[in-house]
C-alpha cells in the first residue's frame, strides 16, 4: 500500500520508492518531515540555495494527501476574495491573491527548469450557482475578485452539461499530475545533494539552543531547523484545535464519445462538486470530486462515492467508474493556512497546514513563505500566515459549534458504544467499535473470518475512532488521525498507533 487508504487513486501508479539511506551522524541545515508537495517543493528550494536538507518521509512520496488529491491549480481559493476582504481587510485580500499568482509560476519554473513532464496545462475555470441563493453568493465572489483585482467575470455560458442560474469564468487556472510532479522534483532534490529517507516515522523532537534533535524510527537526527510538512503537524498542537479535518470524494469516470467538457468546474452546493479531466494511458477520463464530510461523521463512508456516482451520471455522459478514491484535508479556523513558526516551539521549528482544498497551491507557495523566513528571516506573508496570530479573527462562532461536536461525539461514542457482548455478533466483512468485558475495541473482520482487534482509543487526544468502510480505515473524528486494520498509523497529527489485541487464530 502506497497511499493511505484502501482505494487506488489516479495518480497512484506513478508513485516510486526512492531508495537512499542517509548518514544520520551528520548535522542537516534543515530537516523537513513529510514527502507530500509541501515538503518536497520546499526542501528543492532550500537544497537549491545551499543548504543541507533531508526529507524524512513516514511511508512514501505521494502517501497523505497528495497522492488523493485532484491537483486543480486555481488562484481563487475555498475562502473567496469577498470573505478574506470581510475578515482580514482589502491589503491582505489583495496580498492573498499574489499567493495564486506566485504559486503557479513557482510550479511553471520548476517544470521548465527541471524539465518535467507532468501533464501541465492552462485550463479556463467556471464557477456556477445552480439557484437564486448561489447566485448572491456568486455576485459576492464576482464582486470581492474585482476589488482585490482578481478576474473572475460573468458568463452566459458554461462548457458543462449542467443547468445553472449563473456562472463566472476564470481565466488562465491550471491542472497537472500531481505525482508526476512531485516525484521529479524529488528527483531533481536528489541531483541536488539531498538526502531523503522513507518508511521513517519522526515521532517527536528536542529543540535545543542551537539545533533540534528529532527522534525517528530510524534513529536520531540533528537539523539546524526543522519544517514540519506534514499536513498537520505530529504530536500535540494548538494547532490541532485551530483545523478540522475533512474528507472529500473524488471518482474518474470513462467518458463515452468525444464531447466532454475539458476545462475546469465548480459548483456553488455546499460542499461543492469540483470537474477536471485527465489523460491515462491514453484515455480522457473525467474527475469529479465531493461529497466532503468531517472525518469519523458519516455513517457509512462507501454512501458518499454512491452519492457523488449518481449525482454525476445525472448530469454527464460517462460509462466506468475507473478509480474511486477519498482523501483529507484541514479547515482552518478563520479560513487561511497556517505557515510559519510552529506555536509553542522556540523558532527553529516550522510547519504548515489549514490549506483547505488548496493546497497544491498553498504547499507550493509555503517553499517560498519558508524559504524565505529561512534564508533571510522574512516574508511578505509571514503576518497574514502566522500560524501563532493570536485567536481567530474569523470563523469563531463556527469553529467553536465544531469543537463543540467534537465534544459531543467524544461523550456519544462513549455513552452508546454498540453494546454486544461477543464479536461472535460481527458478520465477516463488518467493522464496529465494540464493547467487550468493558472495554471499547475497534474490530474488523476479514471476508475470510480473521478478526482484527484494536484498543479503540485513539493515542493522539483519546477520542474513540470511527470506521470508514470506503478507505477500510479507523479515523478519529476529533483531529484526525487514522489506522489500518491492524492498528498502523496512516496520517497524522498521532505518531503512535492503535494497541493491538492479539487475537487466538481461530477466532
Ligand atoms: C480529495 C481532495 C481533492 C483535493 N483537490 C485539490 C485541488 O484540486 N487543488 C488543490 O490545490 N488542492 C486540493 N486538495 C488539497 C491538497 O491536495 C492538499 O492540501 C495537499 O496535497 C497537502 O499536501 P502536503 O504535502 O501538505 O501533505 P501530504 O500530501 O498529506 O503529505 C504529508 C506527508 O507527511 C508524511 N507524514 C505525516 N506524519 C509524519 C511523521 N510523523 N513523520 C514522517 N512523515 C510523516 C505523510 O506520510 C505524508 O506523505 C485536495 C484535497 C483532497 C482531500
Amino acid at each position: 500500500m502506497n497511499r493511505d487508504g484502501a482505494r487506488k487513486s489516479i495518480w497512484q501508479e506513478e508513485i516510486k520508492t526512492f531508495s537512499s539511506d542517509a548518514g544520520f551522524d551528520q548535522l542537516f541545515d534543515v530537516a523537513i518531515v513529510g514527502g507530500g508537495i509541501t515538503g518536497i517543493s520546499t526542501a528543492v528550494r532550500l537544497q537549491k540555495e545551499g543548504k543541507k536538507c533531508i526529507i524524512l518521509e513516514a511511508a512514501n512520496i505521494g502517501f497523505g494527501t497528495t497522492g488523493g488529491t485532484t491537483a486543480h491549480l486555481n488562484d481563487f481559493f475555498d475562502t473567496t476574495y469577498a470573505q478574506a476582504i470581510k475578515d482580514f481587510g482589502l491589503n491582505n485580500a489583495k496580498l492573498l491573491k499574489y499567493v495564486g499568482i506566485e504559486a503557479k509560476n513557482i510550479i511553471k519554473n520548476n517544470i521548465r527548469e527541471y524539465n518535467i513532464d507532468c501533464d501541465f496545462e492552462r485550463k479556463t475555470a467556471y464557477i456556477f450557482a445552480l439557484d437564486e441563493s448561489q447566485a448572491r453568493q456568486l455576485d459576492e465572489m464576482v464582486k470581492g475578485s474585482a476589488q482585490v483585482g482578481h478576474q473572475m467575470i460573468l458568463t452566459q455560458d458554461i462548457p458543462f452539461p449542467i443547468p445553472f442560474k449563473k456562472a463566472a469564468v476564470v481565466p488562465d487556472q491550471g491542472q497537472f499530475h500531481p505525482i508526476k510532479y512531485i516525484k521529479a522534483l524529488m528527483q531533481a532534490f536528489i541531483d541536488l545533494g539531498g538526502v531523503l529517507v522513507e518508511q521513517c516515522l519522526c515521532e517527536s523532537h528536542d529543540e535545543q539552543e542551537d539545533q533540534v534533535v528529532l527522534k525517528t524510527t530510524k534513529g536520531e537526527i540533528k537539523a539546524a531547523r526543522v519544517i514540519y510538512a506534514t499536513h498537520i503537524p505530529p504530536g500535540v498542537n494548538v494547532l490541532h484545535f485551530m483545523n478540522a479535518p475533512y474528507r472529500s470524494y473524488a471518482i474518474a469516470f470513462s467518458i463515452k464519445g468525444d464531447h466532454y467538457p475539458k476545462d475546469l468546474g465548480y459548483d456553488l452546493i455546499d460542499p461543492y462538486h469540483y470537474y477536471r479531466t485527465q489523460e491515462i494511458n491514453g484515455e480522457v477520463l473525467l474527475i469529479a470530486g465531493g461529497e466532503d464530510h468531517k472525518t469519523g461523521h458519516a455513517e457509512d463512508t462507501g454512501e458518499c462515492f454512491s452519492k457523488l456516482e449518481n449525482y454525476v451520471r445525472e448530469y454527464f455522459d460517462v460509462e466506468t467508474a475507473v478509480y474511486s478514491w477519498s482523501s483529507q484535508y484541514y479547515e482552518p479556523v478563520d479560513g487561511l493556512p497556517y505557515i510559519g513558526v510552529l506555536p509553542g516551539s522556540n523558532g527553529r521549528i516550522y510547519t504548515a497546514t489549514g490549506f483547505r482544498g488548496n493546497g497544491m497551491i498553498f504547499g507550493t507557495i509555503t517553499s517560498q513563505i519558508l524559504g524565505d523566513l529561512i534564508l533571510t528571516g522574512s516574508s511578505k506573508y509571514k503576518e497574514l500566515f502566522d500560524p501563532g496570530r493570536i485567536k481567530p479573527m474569523a470563523g469563531f462562532t463556527t469553529f467553536v459549534k465544531e469543537q463543540a461536536s467534537v465534544a459531543y461525539d467524544f461523550i456519544k461514542d462513549k455513552l452508546f458504544v454498540e453494546k454486544i457482548s461477543s464479536l461472535a455478533e460481527l458478520k465477516d466483512g463488518e467493522a464496529k467499535v465494540v464493547k467487550y468485558d468493558g472495554s471499547s475495541y475497534a474490530v474488523y473482520k476479514e471476508s475470510n473470518g480473521k478478526a482484527h482487534i484494536l484498543k479503540s482509543v485513539c493515542p493522539h487526544a483519546q477520542c474513540e475512532v470511527r470506521w470508514n468502510s470506503a478507505e477500510i480505515s479507523w479515523d478519529c473524528p476529533c483531529h484526525g488521525s487514522r489506522f489500518n486494520v491492524n492498528g498502523k498509523m496512516l496520517t497524522g497529527p498521532t505518531v503512535k498507533d492503535l494497541q493491538r489485541i492479539e487475537t487466538d487464530p481461530s477466532v
